[in-house]
């Protein structure tokens, strides 16, 4: 049985950069706080843990002081800067370039429409890190769309502008965005805005393709990820919709001998916080499986 890593899948390089930062922190060091999972996996979580990663939430940031506390490629909201300052807590900045332009990118179209009277709205998980550092540079005024049901929240007679989170889909950013100026094409409101900014993540969206060709190469595929990454659901999607003998895990306990059956070929694969270490370690216990 041939069994093979996706080169593509594994660490973007926001992940890798927010890992090297606290590395060389914890090297120095020897703790650190993060604000939140550094990664959406709990496997190199559990390791960074073991180097000396403190993971804490927002309540948490709130009764520290005087200490360094590491922001990870998610961003954060303003609000988590003003904290900072009044703790004198050192913040190490490693928010992904991709996701600061974003939040730049908001807030300037937050201003201008603002004047106009329109409306942000925002494609994404109500929730997620992402989308809460997002919403504060709109004052948590812009409306977050999950799917096509949320559009009952947008007044369809002012103007517009969109943004998606970075790791959304392009085909349900793009049904979600033509469902919307069909809604405004309604109203015959010719004086009405309509702008859809394209912020997906192409680090995501490029891996898409690349994994669809992969998935259809193997009989079986193994997609690695931890359960709260919103990239390896949509990514594992990718994959089930190419080779229905696909199969999502996060750690190697979870393999089942049965799936392997009549297999010739096995491709393991992930998401954009999937560490290539435990990729490595999926294809040894295949390779240990009691397999006839
Ligand atoms: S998926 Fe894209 S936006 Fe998110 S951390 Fe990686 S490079 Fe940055």
């Amino acid at each position: 049985m041939r069994i093979t890593i996706d080169n593509y899948s594994g660490f973007c390089f926001g992940v890798v950069y927010a890992i090297q930062m606290a590395e060389e922190i914890l090297k120095k060091k020897g703790v650190l706080y993060c604000l939140g999972d550094i990664v959406h996996n709990d496997k190199e979580v559990d390791r960074l843990n073991s180097l000396g990663l403190k993971i804490i939430n927002h309540k948490d940031l709130k009764k520290l002081k005087d200490c360094t506390v590491l922001i990870r490629a998610h961003g954060e909201p303003p609000e988590t800067y003003n904290i900072a300052l009044k703790n004198n807590i050192e913040l190490l900045d490693a928010s992904c370039p991709v996701v600061l332009k974003l939040q730049h990118q908001i807030k300037e179209g937050y201003e201008k429409i603002k004047s106009i009277d329109g409306q942000i709205l925002l494609f994404g998980k109500e929730g997620h890190a992402e989308v809460i550092g997002l919403l504060g540079q709109t004052k948590g005024e812009a409306i977050v769309i999950k799917n096509e049901a949320d559009l009952k929240k947008v007044d369809f007679n002012k103007s517009i502008y969109i943004y998606s989170q970075t790791t959304k889909s392009p085909q349900a950013y793009e049904d979600i965005t033509q469902e919307i100026k069909k809604r405004i094409q309604g109203t015959k409101n010719k004086d009405l805005q309509y702008i859809v900014h394209d912020t997906l993540c192409r680090q995501v969206s490029g891996r898409e393709p690349q994994l669809k060709q992969f998935s259809k190469e193997n009989d079986i595929i193994i997609f690695v990820s931890g359960k709260k990454s919103s990239n390896g659901k949509m990514l594992f999607q990718s994959c089930k919709d190419e080779n229905e003998n696909s199969y999502f895990i996060s750690d190697v306990g979870e393999l089942d001998e049965k799936w392997f059956s009549n297999a010739k070929s096995v491709g393991i694969c992930g998401a954009t916080s999937t560490p290539r270490w435990l990729m490595e370690n999926v294809q040894d216990s295949i390779m240990k499986l009691n397999l006839t």
